[in-house]
């Protein structure tokens, strides 16, 4: 049957995890256009395992977390500096993985960070005081609001284009960084997570430097932007390139000059997103939101912004794995919940349709609950979906119960 976006014809689901073969590896957005070129997708390999399983026994059994944390130890040694200036920087919007990284940073090695923060296009009240209770703990911050017609504009063409209502935010929250440490001289940059603790190439366990890829480009005629080539955005869109700037990353050659390295957190210290929650509200007063995140079952992570719920929303359409599935996987790995758990919970919430902001966002990207409806059915793999009656079937499920299975 046929699929889009270069996703694996056939259905293949973890032995272990929820995650399917169809769960998209994170690439550069500046390069996303509407068929995915280049897209690669979760390995699972001969006996039912996908990367990220693997990857999750590798850090049980083979990494020698004492020798990494030593290893961080050094290199902010070499790093710390002496008269209190900014010597780190750590992106985030106060939520428990930005809190996280920048407290122990700062409390156990002693650091200076300065953190900056992207804000979400369409702050939520829980974000936002959590936002405000980070800064107020005890760091200085940069935040940068970006024209606001223009993130409009693009948060529109990408929902059209790619439905992709988020890609503005994640332009904007993997190339902002990099700038404002060249701009302070700060030589080192902390973001949280590997990809691959979320199913990226397994080469990144031996590494902490994050590729350079996701934060460089060489050619502007080679990126896109919203799924629209960037010189078609100044001509047709009469978007200025100055606008167009702040949603993308240094000149490689720029870039280089600089010598800014850009760690992953997680190279060096054990990442389980449940720890990493305790630790914020222990140490930092973290605040989840009272209330389940439409689409999965939890109440702490990416609360920050209304976006983000309809954003799983529209993997679950594209890949057929939703927020209850990437939770659930995750979860199951760090043995806080059993598969069978794992594959209740995508039974009840994967898919589930978040209403709470929706139709406050549909105002925003000036569009109604028809259009949104519409873009999404353009972008219902043939290999994934089905439609009875009118209305829509995933083919396959990780519970086994989809039309053709
Ligand atoms: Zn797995």
């Amino acid at each position: 049957m046929e699929s889009y976006f270069n996703l694996p014809n056939k259905v293949v689901f973890c032995s272990k995890c929820t995650l399917s073969n169809q769960r998209p590896h994170s690439i550069s957005e500046f390069k996303h256009t509407k068929n995915r070129e280049g897209a690669v997708y979760l390995k699972i390999n001969n006996n039912g395992v996908c990367d990220a399983c693997k990857m999750s026994e590798i850090k049980k059994s083979n990494i020698d977390w004492d020798k990494r944390e030593k290893e961080l130890a050094e290199l902010c040694d070499r790093y710390r500096s002496k008269n209190g200036d900014y010597d780190c920087l750590v992106p985030g919007s106060g939520g428990k993985d930005s809190r996280f990284q920048s407290h122990i940073l700062k409390n156990k090695y002693g650091m200076n960070p300065l953190t900056v923060t992207w804000p979400p296009l369409m702050y939520t009240d829980y974000g936002y005081k959590n936002f405000r209770s980070w800064v107020d703990n005890g760091f200085d911050n940069i935040s940068y609001y970006s024209n606001g017609e223009v993130s409009r504009l693009l948060a529109k063409l990408s929902t059209k284009n790619l439905l992709h209502p988020f890609q503005t935010f994640i332009l904007g929250q993997y190339n902002f960084a990099p700038k404002i440490a060249h701009k302070y001289n700060i030589k080192l940059i902390f973001y949280g997570e590997t990809h691959s603790d979320y199913g990226g190439p397994l080469v990144e366990t031996s590494k902490s430097l994050r590729d350079k890829s996701f934060h460089t480009y060489s050619n502007l005629n080679d990126i896109y932007i919203a799924g629209v080539k960037f010189s078609e955005l100044k001509e047709n869109y009469k978007i200025t390139e100055k606008d167009l700037m702040n949603f993308l990353p240094m000149e490689e050659s720029l870039f280089e000059k600089t010598n800014i390295k850009v760690m992953a957190l997680g190279y060096y210290l054990r990442w389980e997103p449940q720890e990493i929650y305790y630790y914020a509200v222990e140490k930092t007063n973290f605040k989840p939101r009272p209330f389940r995140t439409q689409g999965t079952y939890g109440k702490y992570a990416s609360i920050d912004d209304k976006i983000d719920d309809l954003h799983y929303y529209t993997t679950f359409i594209k890949y057929g794995i939703g927020r209850a599935t990437y939770d659930s996987a995750h979860e199951i790995r760090n043995n806080h919940i059993s598969l069978e758990e794992g594959k209740a919970l995508v039974k009840k919430y994967d898919g589930e349709f978040p209403d709470r902001y929706f139709d406050e966002i549909m105002e925003f990207l000036d569009m109604n609950k028809e259009d949104f409806e519409k873009i999404c059915n353009e972008f219902r793999s043939p290999h994934l979906w089905k439609k009875k009656s009118n209305s829509w079937f995933l083919r396959h499920t990780v519970n086994k119960d989809g039309t053709d299975d």
